[in-house]
C-alpha cells in the first residue's frame, strides 16, 4: 500500500459528521493525491533529467510538454532534437542519444582515425610506489575507463579539428600511417585522486601513445574553447583545449621532442634553459635570474624557487640556501611575471608544457592565438614554425618549397595557395 491509498482510506474512515464534511475530506484527499502524484512525476522527470546530462553531457527541458534537448556546455543554445512529453518519451530520446553518440564516435573514427574507450575498458596500470621497496615503481592496480559522453566527443571533435596532423602516430616516421590516437575516460583518477584536474598523456596498456582524462570531468564543461571564452571562463576549462593540451603532446613526440637534444632548441626559445649539469630545467627571469620548480609541479603552486645557474636555491638578497625547501617560493603567478618570455597560460610546469600550451592556443581559434600573441610576436612564431613543420613533415612541399598544407586563424587546415595565404597574414596583421 502506498502512501496515497493510506491517505484515502484514512480519509473514508473519519466517518464524517454529514455527507457534505465526508465529499470535503474525500475531495481533499483525492487532490492530495494528484499533488503527490505530479511531485513524483517532477522527482521521476528530475532524476531523467540528471541521468541526461550525466550519461551524455546534454540538458532537457520539458516546456509544457515540449520536451527539448541541448549540450549543457554549449553557449550556443542549440536544439540537438526535441519531442512531445509522454510515456515512451524518455526511452524513445535515450535511444535517440545512444544513437547520436554512436555516429559521432564512428565520424570521428574515420575521419581522424581516432578510437574511444569502451565502458568497463581496462585502461592502464599506472606505477606506484612499491610496498615492500619504497625506491621502486611497482604496476599499480587497473584503471577501468567508461565510453564518452557526447558532449566529450564534441569537444575532443573540435580539437582534432584543428590539431591536424597530431593525432597521427609517429608521423613523420610512416607518413602512411593511419593510426590515430586514442582517447580514454576513466573512472578512477590515475594518482588515487584527480592530480591533473584534467588529462594525461602516456602509453596505455598495449603501450600505445594514449590520452587520458580525468573522471572529475563535469557534464556541464564548456565543449568549445570559444564556449569558455564566451563564458569568460579559462580556456583550459573547455574540453576541447584539454584535448588540443594533449593532441598536441603527440605533435612533440612525432616531433621527436622526447630527445632532449631536440627539445632544448625551442625550449631556449621559449625562455627556458638547463641547469649546468643538465640536471634541472631553469626558467629565465627578466632580469637574468633563474626560477625553477622544487617539487614535479604537478600540484603545488608554490612550487617556485629562484636559483643559480647550477640550479641551486637563491634568498631573496642572491645569497645561497642550503635546503631548497628553505628557500623563499614564488607563486605561478609571480614567476610568470618575472619570467623572461612570458608563459602564455598558467601551466608551464617544464618546456613542453609550455609548449603543448602554447600550440593548443594556436589551434583553437582566432581567441586563442589572440592570447597566444600576448607573450609576444616572437614567441606567437616559434608556435606558428612548430606547427608548420609538423604539417610539413605529414604532407610536405611543393617542388618550389612551398608548404602543401597550412592552418587557418580557424584552426583549419587547408592547401597553401592565396587565398590561404591572405587569410593568415590579414589576420596575423589585425594582432599587431
Ligand atoms: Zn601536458
Amino acid at each position: 500500500m502506498d502512501n496515497n491509498q493510506r491517505e484515502l482510506i484514512i480519509a473514508q474512515n473519519q466517518q464524517p459528521d454529514s455527507i457534505t464534511d465526508g465529499q470535503q475530506h474525500l475531495s481533499q484527499a483525492l487532490s492530495t493525491h494528484q499533488r503527490q502524484l505530479q511531485q513524483r512525476a517532477v522527482a521521476s522527470e528530475q532524476q531523467e533529467d540528471s541521468l541526461v546530462l550525466e550519461k551524455y553531457g546534454v540538458a532537457r527541458t520539458n516546456d509544457h510538454g515540449l520536451v527539448q534537448y541541448k549540450m549543457a556546455g554549449s553557449t550556443e543554445n542549440k536544439i540537438l532534437f526535441e519531442t512531445t512529453a509522454g510515456s515512451t518519451e524518455f526511452a524513445q530520446s535515450k535511444h535517440r542519444l545512444d544513437a547520436i553518440t554512436q555516429e559521432k564516435i564512428n565520424d570521428l573514427k574515420s575521419k581522424y582515425h581516432v578510437s574511444f574507450s569502451l565502458d568497463d575498458e581496462n585502461a592502464v596500470r599506472p606505477w606506484v610506489q612499491s610496498k615492500t621497496h619504497a625506491d621502486r615503481l611497482v604496476p599499480g592496480a587497473m584503471l577501468k575507463a567508461r565510453a564518452p559522453r557526447l558532449s566529450e566527443l564534441m569537444g575532443v571533435e573540435a580539437a582534432l579539428q584543428s590539431s591536424q596532423p597530431s593525432q597521427f602516430l609517429a608521423v613523420g616516421k610512416h607518413p602512411d600511417q593511419q593510426i590515430g590516437l586514442k582517447f580514454y575516460f576513466l573512472k578512477t583518477p590515475t594518482f588515487g585522486k584527480s592530480t591533473y584536474d584534467a588529462g594525461l598523456y602516456a602509453a596505455d596498456e598495449k603501450g600505445k601513445p594514449s590520452v587520458f582524462f580525468e573522471p572529475d570531468l563535469q557534464p556541464d564543461r564548456p565543449i568549445t574553447a570559444a564556449d569558455a571564452f564566451q563564458k569568460h571562463e579559462d580556456v583550459k576549462t573547455s574540453i576541447e583545449a584539454l584535448a588540443a593540451h594533449e593532441i598536441a603532446h603527440n605533435a612533440e613526440w612525432n616531433m621527436g621532442l622526447w630527445d632532449p637534444e631536440k627539445l632544448k632548441p625551442i625550449a631556449e626559445k621559449l625562455g627556458w634553459t638547463t641547469s649546468t649539469d643538465s640536471s634541472y630545467w631553469l626558467l629565465k627571469g627578466n632580469s637574468g635570474e633563474f626560477f625553477r620548480l622544487t617539487n614535479d609541479g604537478l600540484s603545488s603552486d608554490k612550487g617556485w624557487i629562484r636559483c643559480d645557474q647550477k640550479g641551486a636555491a637563491l634568498a631573496n638578497d642572491g645569497k645561497p640556501v642550503a635546503d631548497p625547501s628553505a628557500a623563499p617560493h614564488l607563486t605561478n603567478t609571480e614567476v610568470r611575471q618575472r619570467a623572461l618570455v612570458r608563459p602564455p597560460t598558467d601551466y608551464f610546469t617544464a618546456p613542453d608544457e609550455m609548449l603543448a600550451d602554447s600550440l593548443m592556443l594556436l589551434r583553437v581559434g582566432e581567441d586563442g592565438r589572440k592570447e597566444l600573441i600576448k607573450s609576444g610576436s616572437e614567441v606567437y612564431n616559434v608556435i606558428k614554425d612548430f606547427d608548420q613543420a609538423e604539417i610539413d613533415l605529414r604532407f610536405g612541399k611543393s617542388a618550389d618549397g612551398n608548404s602543401k598544407k597550412v592552418r587557418l586563424p580557424n584552426g583549419n587546415l587547408v592547401d597553401n595557395n592565396d587565398d590561404s595565404r591572405q587569410v593568415i597574414s590579414s589576420f596575423d596583421k589585425s594582432l599587431i
